[in-house]
């Protein structure tokens, strides 16, 4: 699998292997999809119709149904490298439809989603952060069957005792973890390094937990009380083992994506110099992840398919402003499209015709619809977004409210959705916290029950200007210094 582009979460090391655990995913992406937290799906009936209000979704009704067909596509296996391209205003929900794709193909389904304009760095190559994200966006499940101790936990007691090697001081010497299982109530008397494994996964009693035989590692699954519904854990057949431990065999389901594994196992940058020093202070650990490491990692991810214990799981690339990428960038997207294993690229740009970046010289550039070379703009799926109506813009704030948890009267809702109708439903969103602060700020944080209203949003245009209100501030004052 050497097609595989050169970027997820992983199986612990073991046999060998080079994949170890994923680092935390980044804080940037996360808040960035944050903002659609609403959105649940695409919003389609069985027949493919898009339902008013569904999954989080209102209104682009045409737009949502073309991204179901598109889907069935993608199902069928039709897919053949091609991209969608959403074209549109600014918050007209592009974002929102390929994060709504992502999610109808499954909830274990990587998405990724960056800005044209991140591509260009002092300190990585533009291909490079192309290439990341693309490994972002391919996600690996890793099935293993295991042998573990399985059940609920009834004790867990690290046991300290003089320690042997340092002779100082107390150390864990071993962990009793009391589990409840179908053949009754066990003690397992554990190795320290077990201690770590359940300090990390935040394991208490009265959680279901199981842990690996051989490695000692342990996963938390959930609560006793919903997971015994949920798995039907006395149907599960146990293993006594010669020791009479609680035992069974059970298959252990991991998705991570092609990146995590990137991460996790890419070395720590070396340099003694201060900032390498307070990078890796600052960001725990300064990583860096080669075209060999890459590659060494794409070996044992195709070791683990062909023995059948793993399987990709094409995720979602959306790349924003795509107006912004150039032409090397372009020419990379055309070569990874084309990889058997490319995530479905979801492409967008809120630009008509504009000069494709790294085309111009002498202030003569090559100009083509949003920017992207026409090759590239024939294989796409072309899919139009349309700005809302204020009713639409209403319910979208009125969503938004519930997910915030902002009380607004009705008054002040009306007069936001009237506003984002002439400006834009991004920047009435925008509005959205910081009312409920002005609320809070003048009348006291009222145990929960304050209600922005129409004067709160009043004083916010006072503060805040729009991007047409700035513009036309601006173009005034060119006039007034031109004429005096
Ligand atoms: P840009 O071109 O500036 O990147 P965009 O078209 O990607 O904008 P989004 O970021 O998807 O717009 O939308 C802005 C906000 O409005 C997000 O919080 C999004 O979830 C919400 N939103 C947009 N359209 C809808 C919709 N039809 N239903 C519900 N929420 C929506």
């Amino acid at each position: 699998m050497s097609t595989v582009a050169s970027s997820s979460s992983a199986p612990q090391a073991n046999n060998g292997g080079i994949i170890t655990q994923p680092p935390p995913p980044s804080t940037l992406r996360e808040s960035r999809i944050a903002t659609h937290s609403h959105i649940k799906g695409l919003g389609l009936a069985d027949d493919g119709t898009a339902m008013d209000v569904s999954q989080g979704f209102i209104g682009q009704n045409l737009a949502r149904e073309a991204l179901g067909l598109h889907l069935s596509l993608l199902k069928l296996g039709k897919y053949s490298g091609r991209p969608l391209l959403l074209v549109g205003p600014p918050g007209t929900g592009k974002t929102a439809l390929a994060l709504a794709l992502s999610q109808e193909l499954g909830s274990k389904v990587p998405f990724c989603a960056m800005v044209g304009s991140e591509v260009y760095s002092g300190e990585v190559k533009k291909t490079e952060v192309l290439g990341s994200c693309f490994r972002r966006a391919i996600g690996l499940r890793i099935k293993e069957t295991k042998e573990v101790y399985e059940g609920e936990v009834t004790e867990l007691t690290p046991s300290e005792a003089e320690n042997p090697l340092s002779g100082y001081g107390k150390t864990i010497s071993h962990v009793i973890v009391g589990l409840k299982t179908v053949k009754g109530t066990k003690q397992l008397r554990l190795d320290p390094s077990v201690y770590e494994a359940i300090q990390k996964e935040r394991v208490v009693v009265g959680d279901v937990i199981y842990i690996e035989a051989n490695t000692g590692a342990v996963k938390r699954v959930g609560r006793s009380d919903t997971y015994a519904s949920e798995y039907d854990l006395e149907a599960e057949e146990y293993v006594p083992l010669p020791k009479g431990d609680v035992h069974k065999r059970k298959e252990l389901v991991q998705d991570v994506t092609l990146n995590d594994l990137d991460m996790a196992n890419a070395k720590p940058q070396g340099g003694q110099d201060i900032m390498s020093v307070m990078g890796q202070l600052v960001k725990g650990g300064r990583t860096e992840v080669t075209d060999k490491l890459r590659k060494e990692i794409n070996k044992v991810v195709d070791k683990y398919i062909e023995q059948g214990v793993a399987e990709l799981v094409p995720g979602v690339l959306f790349i924003d402003e795509v107006h912004m990428l150039d032409m090397e960038c372009f020419t990379y997207l055309n070569r990874a499209l084309e990889s058997p294993l490319s995530p479905y690229v979801v492409l967008a740009s809120n630009r008509g015709i504009c000069t494709i970046r790294g085309t111009d010289k002498d202030g003569q550039g090559i100009k083509s619809p949003h920017g992207i070379p026409i090759d590239l703009l024939d294989r796409c799926m072309i899919i139009k977004t349309n700005l809302y109506n204020k009713e639409e813009i209403f319910k979208i704030l009125e969503l938004r409210c519930k997910i915030e948890n902002i009380q607004i009267s009705s008054k002040a809702l009306i007069n936001l959705s009237e506003q984002g109708e002439k400006t834009s439903l991004r920047f009435v969103l925008q509005l959205l916290t910081p009312s409920n602060i002005l609320n809070k700020i003048k009348n006291g944080d009222n145990n929960n029950n304050n209600i922005v209203n129409e004067e709160d949003i009043l004083e916010l245009n006072e503060l805040f200007l729009d991007s047409k209100k700035s513009t036309e501030l601006l173009k005034d004052l060119e006039d007034f210094d031109t004429k005096y």
